[in-house]
């Protein structure tokens, strides 16, 4: 039937829809829809339903597997999403979880709160010395989560003896390796199972996607389980974000170092001043890790820098609102820099010092920056 022959209302649905095949974009469309038509033999493409698999998604993947050199890379909706797939896909009711004592709160709040419900049992360690880590290893322990450069104290766990020791108990490891991206440093290479990121901070770089990723390098019945789940549970990143994230990654190599590197002064600069108790930071030669991140980093140590401001809490609050340059705002990663008070986003399980202000280093003119602090630390 030829268009003026049909109805309007089928007219409105179906005109003016191209079919992409032989348009040559050199950047990729969006492919927003949600199905994707199949052969009259109800055969089909790669391509069939959105939370299956969208042509934006599987880009992603594609181009984040390459960057990190994993076997496989699999996006999810938000980083704890991706936390929650390995969580449910690995433990067992009543299974055992070491985690860092400096853990994301939103990782250890999954395991106090909702596994609780599988009576899951998570103990904390301080993972800048292996042998605490060996002490808690139980026969039920299935996992060793490890984040290093830790969120908000920036402890550096030595990833390889991690792994080695995980291996000789056949425990499963897991590292949130968002701080360091795979410009920096890649777990994969040093024997962990599976990394993950919150693909909301520098994969992003600005603040406008919230994503999650898993990688890995053993194509297994569990990693095979972890795709299966991120398309039954449904978890996924929309096809835009997925090619806002692709467009993201392109700079993330010229984005990163320069963060790395703006952190690195800012860091010297903090530790001189007067008004700063303690700076932490694994560039600096006074971090008590610095030999082990020089060993197992390349290219940098981050753009997060933490402080202890001299004082209390009204002096960390008087500090961050003579901030011009730097916005007061959690998150981090993206190219404007950021602070925070991290006990106030501590939630129900402080951890951090009331005086500790977590920077989130952009790529602004380091000396503009630099100037902007001493003037708020007056
Ligand atoms: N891991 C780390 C180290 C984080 O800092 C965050 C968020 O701040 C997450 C995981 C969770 O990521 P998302 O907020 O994308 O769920």
């Amino acid at each position: 039937m030829k268009n003026k022959d049909q109805n309007i209302a089928t007219i409105a649905v179906h005109a003016g829809l191209n079919d992409t095949t032989g348009i040559t974009d050199v950047t990729s469309p969006i492919h927003l829809s949600t199905t994707f038509q199949r052969n009259n033999d109800g055969s089909h493409s790669d391509f069939t339903y959105t939370r299956i698999n969208n042509p934006n998604r599987e880009a992603v993947e594609k181009k984040i597997a390459a960057i990190e050199g994993s076997a496989t890379a699999i996006a999810f909706s938000s980083g704890l999403a991706a936390i929650n797939s390995l969580f449910e896909n690995i433990l067992e009711p009543g299974s055992h979880v070491i985690i860092p004592d400096d853990c994301y709160h939103g990782t250890r709040n999954l395991l106090a709160v909702f596994f609780k419900r599988w009576k899951v049992e998570f103990e904390e360690a301080d993972m800048t010395d292996v042998s605490k880590i060996m002490k808690l290893i139980r026969p039920d322990t299935k996992l060793i989560m490890i984040e290093t450069p830790s969120n908000p104290q920036l402890k550096i766990t030595d990833i390889s003896a991690v792994a080695v020791l995980a291996k000789e108990h056949s425990i499963i490891t897991v590292c949130d390796n968002t701080f360091a991206t795979p410009l920096l440093q890649k777990p994969l290479e040093m024997g962990i199972d599976y990394v993950m990121y919150s693909s909301t901070k520098f994969f992003s770089g600005h603040s406008d996607i919230l994503g999650g990723i898993i990688t890995t390098n053993h194509i297994s019945e569990l990693s095979d389980r972890i795709r299966e789940y991120q398309k039954t549970a449904g978890a996924v990143p929309s096809p835009f974000d997925c090619w806002l994230l692709n467009r993201s990654l392109a700079t993330l190599p010229l984005r990163f170092p320069v963060q790395c590197g703006n952190a690195q002064k800012i860091a010297e600069f903090l530790k001189a001043h007067s008004k700063i108790e303690k700076v932490f930071y694994p560039g600096l030669d006074s971090h008590p890790d610095h030999e082990v991140a020089i060993k197992q980093m390349t290219n940098g140590f981050g753009s997060i820098v933490s402080v202890l401001i001299r004082g209390d809490k009204k002096d960390a609050f008087t500090f961050t609102s003579r901030l011009a340059i730097f916005k007061h705002a959690t998150s981090l990663g993206g190219v404007e820099s950021l602070v925070e008070h991290r006990r106030s986003a501590e939630g129900n399980h402080p951890v951090s010092q009331d005086n500790l202000i977590r920077i989130s280093v952009g790529i602004e003119y380091v000396d503009d920056l630099i100037e902007d602090l001493r003037q708020a630390l007056g």
